[in-house]
């Protein structure tokens, strides 16, 4: 007669009778060409030890090694263990259809419960991929983790806040950045650094031709203290550089543009800022000649401080400004640029 299952568990231990799911996250660290962590990725892990899982962290490209020293020696991340290196020229320009099979083949066993990746344009790339091929819907801009099976995010480009709990054995997560102060300064003797050199091949022949970097003197636009950003009354380039930089100048701060600015070919579109541009959430956001539109709200509307210039008494900008600056444009902001500057 068979002895009852319970009696052989005490001599084989649980983990053999059961393969369960450790709970452990695996986090999709981007950095630039020169080996410096993006700041989206500092908030990135900030917002995985929410989650209060030992952590990975995953690198790639060919300044990995560079990356995840500066990670190790220079920033404090508690649950952070171990650190996955691939190191590989091939995968500097982040190309989804490269580092898909990579993510996959890690995140494919029972290792990691959770995946998370920043809500950037690499994130945006990744994630939707990672999670077709895995057969999990992942859940977008996280702004708050409740815990690990609970996630805040907005919906209806910001006007509904939904909690959602996550029934999915893993899950797969992007993170919005400005919702997350970085990680701070410290160091990390104890993470230990892995080179991996099993890199899955590419189905697709895809490679990056050519990157064409835009110089930006100024501070990056998502992670800037301040964001004067310009709308459509700003009628031309000229215009729109002529009133914008020197206020910007004098505030050290990133310029931003409204999606009719950067349709009306007043700037370059990666200044766009909202629902389908960048969102932000500086200390001071200052939106010149810009109505407030819905769309446009979705990306800025957790700024701190909100100041807004508009002839319109009645522009939905003013719903959500601190300060609300009625008039002209073209007067108010050559007059504020040059009270700033007195005050300096
Ligand atoms: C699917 C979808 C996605 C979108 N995504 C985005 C997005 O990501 N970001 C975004 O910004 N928009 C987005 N839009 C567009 C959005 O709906 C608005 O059309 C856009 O934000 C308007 O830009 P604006 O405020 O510059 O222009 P307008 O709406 O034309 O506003 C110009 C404002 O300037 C004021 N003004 C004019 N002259 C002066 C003056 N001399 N002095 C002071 N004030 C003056 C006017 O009173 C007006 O309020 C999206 C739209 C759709 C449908």
């Amino acid at each position: 007669m068979f002895k009852p299952l319970a009696s052989f568990l005490p001599k084989l231990g649980n983990r053999q009778l059961f393969q369960r799911n450790y709970a452990s996250t695996l986090a999709f660290i981007e950095s630039s060409k020169d080996g410096s962590i993006s700041k989206s990725s500092l908030s990135l892990l900030a917002a995985a030890e929410k989650l209060s899982n030992p952590i990975t962290a995953v690198i790639t490209g060919s300044q990995a090694e560079k990356t995840a020293k500066a990670l190790k020696f220079f920033y404090s991340c508690k649950n952070l263990e171990k650190l996955i290196l691939f190191e590989d020229s091939k995968l500097d320009a982040c190309l989804p259809e490269k580092l898909t099979p990579l993510l996959v083949n890690l995140l494919k066993g029972k290792e990691y419960s959770h995946f998370v990746v920043s809500n950037s344009s690499v994130g945006k790339s990744i994630l939707p991929r990672v999670g077709a091929l895995l057969d999990v819907q992942p859940v977008c801009e996280v702004t708050v983790i409740k815990d690990p099976n609970t996630f805040v995010r907005p919906i209806y480009a910001g006007n509904v806040i939904s909690t959602i709990e996550c029934p999915t054995e893993k899950k797969l997560l992007s993170i919005r950045a400005s919702a997350f102060a970085p990680i701070a300064e410290g160091s990390m003797e104890s993470v230990s650094i892995k080179k991996e050199t099993d890199i899955p091949p590419c189905d697709l022949d895809v490679n990056c031709v050519k990157t064409i970097l835009t110089r930006n003197e100024r501070p990056e636009l998502t992670s800037a203290q301040n964001v004067v950003t310009g709308g459509r009354a700003l009628k031309d380039k000229e215009t729109f550089d002529k009133l914008l930089s020197p206020l910007a100048d004098v505030l050290h701060a990133a310029i931003g543009a409204t999606r009719a600015s950067v349709d009306n070919g007043l700037c370059d579109n990666s200044l766009q800022v909202g629902q389908t541009g960048k969102v932000v959430a500086p200390d001071l956001y200052i939106a010149v000649g810009v109505s407030g539109a819905v769309q446009h709200l979705a990306g800025m509307k957790d700024s701190k401080i909100i100041v807004a210039i508009n002839n319109d008494p009645d522009a939905p900008i003013f719903n959500v400004a601190d300060y609300g600056l009625q008039g002209d444009l073209y007067k108010i902001v050559p007059e504020l640029t040059e009270k700033l500057r007195e005050e300096k």
